[in-house]
């Protein structure tokens, strides 16, 4: 970056000043060396003025001899009178005494002792001399003036030695001011020399320092003008400005100033930044892998697309839901459970390349983008089949927290798609439907997208839609179905829920309860059956007739762990004032399986009541003798599955005939649902199994319709001695 001509002259300004302040300096050394020159010339016209007076006394003299002669000629042609002669005299002595003086001042003046010691005395004594001899020619003139002219020869004699001493001093002055001025002369260019030179140097030193100073400020200016240009242009989030620093530190006055508000300016544009950034990590990515979130997927498959468009390549997008984690959330917490996240997010991020994005759309599911896939599907899906099995070797690897190895797996979903997409969504929508149908399919496997999968997931949706206005509109409704004893005698109904759907018609909760699990549905639904059923009992308790029968509820994992459902199992009862051991919940194998501990103790709390417990669908989960010894059960209910085929499947004869026999050993009354034959129920019988319940004795039936089958079967009365397990029991 330069500065521009207005900086420059800014910046040159305080060179023309300094000029200026140099061409002052010349000036006032000139200003001296003529004062010099001054002083000797001074000098000089001292030397003119002896040389002038010396020249002087000559001229006087000569007019002093000239009235001398007058006078003499005068006395001789006797055409003088004595008063004449006697004035004359007068005249002549004044003058020589006024000459007299002015010889002694010059003899005596350093100029002329400089010059010559010995010419200044002898010209003194010489004019002393002159002077007497005149003097005295003066005295005798009137007496005898032949006298007077031979004193005044004589007084000749000595004005001549006076001349020489006279002109010996002038020419020695002329001379000496003639060396003066040569030496003058020359030490005047000497000095004009050093003058020039050394106002030359200074010119130089003051040129080359405010060059220096110019330099300085332009350089700073151009820190500061390039900190200004990298805080308008950077976009990183520090911004390194060591130049403003040290200014800032070494430099005060105003630029320290600026240099001040500049670093102030980029702590406020970093903190900006950083803020940004942190909204922009808010928005975009997942606080807690610090994987891209679902919008930043949504991002690059639109930017994808570009690249689908441009080079003619697939893309696709992998839906992955981790097989289990919920248990491993509910049984070890969410500590556990969101380390175990954070490494599938860094296994997956490693199990890709480059340029695909791995994403966390929230609880256990992750996105994944792959690009730049073949144009022709069937080798698109090859490609996206090894990164498959790349993830799912990738997340097979144990994992081991807390001491404890965590085998993961996953159902993934896969989407292919090119630049001809409908919607943005569709990719993740059909992953996911690929993806509920790897779940359907036995879990860790996976499965690409197939429209029919999603019109069913359409449906599924649909159908979630209208479950949540069923229960607002209250179409749900209880249907019940008998469970016999060994005696063929009706000792209790299980509830079964029904959905009326206005258009639907009837839609099984084997539908329904799944989907109703899946969101918080289930919670009003199991309340609302929970509710109903104790109600049941109640209107029953006042008939002697139906005072003996228990109702069996289906409890699901969800609303079993709610945190006050022994509360609001309680509150049923007391709500209604029923026996609590008319009340019977069915739990399944895997509700009592995701946390045995918390469920034992709510089971215990319950069971303090008088609450009874049937384990529904035994035989399906992997109940072990170990645990189900420590649960407080009442009941074990064979899966109906086994039952189905008892009579010809060995397998299944001999698993349910395991099961009996272990709920002998527990002391546990044994039943078995799905009878739907006589021979079923003989075969089960004759294992020891003494419960019934299937459509050999009744369907699932409105309250209505089983009052009728109540009024034409054999009901346990209220007073029956207890089953025969129950007696054991009781024994033990
Ligand atoms: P479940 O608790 O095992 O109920 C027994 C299911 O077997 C019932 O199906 C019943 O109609 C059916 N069934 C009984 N006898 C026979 C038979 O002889 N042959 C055949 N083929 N089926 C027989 P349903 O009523 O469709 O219920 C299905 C499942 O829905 C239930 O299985 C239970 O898990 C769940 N469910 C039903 N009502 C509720 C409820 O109120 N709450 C909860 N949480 N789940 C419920
Ligand atoms: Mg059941
Ligand atoms: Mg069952």
């Amino acid at each position: 970056m330069k500065a521009g001509r207005s900086l420059q002259i800014f910046l040159l300004l305080p060179l023309v000043l300094v000029l200026v302040a140099a061409l002052v300096v010349v000036y006032s050394a000139l200003t001296s060396v003529r004062q010099q020159f001054g002083l000797v010339s001074a000098e000089q016209n001292g030397d003119l003025h002896v040389i002038e007076e010396a020249a002087g006394f000559s001229r006087d003299i000569g007019l002093i001899q000239k009235r001398m002669s007058v006078a003499l000629e005068g006395t001789s042609a006797g055409s003088l009178t004595e008063l004449q002669l006697y004035r004359m005299h007068t005249a002549i002595v004044n003058d020589l005494d006024a000459l007299g003086q002015r010889v002694q001042h010059l003899a005596k003046s350093e100029l002329v002792l400089d010059v010559n010691h010995g010419s200044a005395k002898g010209l003194k004594q010489e004019f002393e001399s002159y002077r007497r001899f005149v003097v005295m020619s003066t005295d005798v003139i009137a007496v005898d003036p032949t006298v007077a002219k031979k004193l005044m020869d004589q007084a000749q004699q000595h004005f001549r030695e006076f001349a020489i001493f006279s002109s010996r001093i002038s020419a020695l002055l002329a001379e000496r001011s003639q060396k003066r001025n040569a030496v003058q002369t020359q030490s005047f260019a000497h000095v004009l020399d050093r003058v020039l030179w050394m106002g030359l140097v200074g010119l130089l030193l003051l040129f080359a320092l405010t060059l220096w100073v110019a330099r300085r400020s332009s350089r700073r200016m151009m820190d500061i003008a390039d900190a200004l240009s990298a805080l308008t242009h950077s976009e990183s989030k520090t911004i390194d400005l060591p130049q403003i620093e040290a200014m800032q530190r070494d430099v005060g006055g105003e630029l320290g100033r600026i240099a001040g508000t500049l670093l102030a300016f980029r702590s406020a544009l970093e903190r900006q930044h950083q803020a940004e950034e942190e909204a922009y990590q808010l928005a975009f990515y997942d606080s807690l892998t610090q994987l891209p979130n679902r919008r930043m997927l949504v991002e690059r498959i639109q930017r994808a697309l570009k690249g689908c468009a441009r080079h003619h390549e697939r893309a696709a997008v992998m839906l992955i839901d981790m097989d289990g984690f919920k248990r491993i959330n509910d049984a070890r917490g969410y500590a556990v459970g969101d380390q175990i996240l954070k490494e599938v997010g860094r296994r997956l991020s490693i199990s890709v390349s480059e340029n695909d994005t791995v994403a966390r759309l929230g609880g256990d599911k992750f996105g994944i983008l792959l690009v730049s896939l073949h144009a022709r599907s069937q080798k698109a899906a090859g490609k996206v089949e090894r990164v498959v099995s790349h993830i799912t070797a990738g997340l097979a690897a144990p994992l081991t927290m807390n001491e404890q190895d965590y085998f993961l797996t996953a159902s993934i979903g896969v989407a292919l798609f090119d630049e001809n997409l409908q919607s943005l969504d569709d990719p993740l929508r059909h992953a996911e439907a690929a993806m509920y149908q790897a779940k359907k399919d036995g879990r860790n496997t996976f499965r690409f997208y197939d429209p029919d999968i999603q019109a069913h997931l359409e449906a599924r949706v649909g159908l979630e839609t209208d479950l949540r206005q069923a229960v607002l509109r209250q179409e749900l409704r209880l249907f019940y179905q008998t469970q016999v004893d060994e005696q063929d005698r009706v000792c209790g109904v299980e509830a079964l829920v029904r959905w009326f759907h206005p258009e639907r018609g009837m839609v099984s909760p084997a539908q329904f309860i799944p989907l109703a699990e899946e969101s918080d549905l289930i919670l009003p639904i199991g309340h609302w059956v929970l509710k109903t059923a104790c109600r049941q009992l109640q209107t029953w308790a006042t008939d002697p007739q139906r005072a003996g029968l228990s109702i069996a509820v289906n409890v699901s994992a969800r609303q079993f762990r709610q945190r006050d459902f022994c509360q609001q199992v309680r509150a049923a009862l007391a709500e209604t004032g029923v026996q609590p051991q008319r009340l019977k919940l069915e739990l399944t194998e895997s509700l009592v399986l995701e946390d045995v501990e918390a469920t034992i103790a709510k089971m215990l709390e319950l069971r303090a009541q008088g609450v009874r417990f049937s384990m529904d669908d035994f035989g399906t989960g992997y109940s072990s003798l170990q645990y189900l010894k420590r649960l407080p059960l009442d009941q074990l209910k064979i899966e109906q599955s086994f039952v189905r085929d008892i009579t010809t499947d060995p397998d299944d004869a001999a698993i349910v005939q395991t099961i009996i026999a272990m709920g002998r050993a527990l002391r546990l009354e044994v039943i078995a649902e799905g009878v739907e034959t006589r021979e079923q129920q003989n075969f089960l019988r004759e294992q020891g199994c003494c419960a019934y319940q299937g459509y050999f004795f009744s369907k699932p039936l409105p309250l209505e319709q089983l009052e009728a089958v109540l009024s034409a079967s054999t009901v346990i009365e209220a007073t029956a001695p207890l089953s025969r397990v129950e007696q054991q029991n009781a024994l033990v």
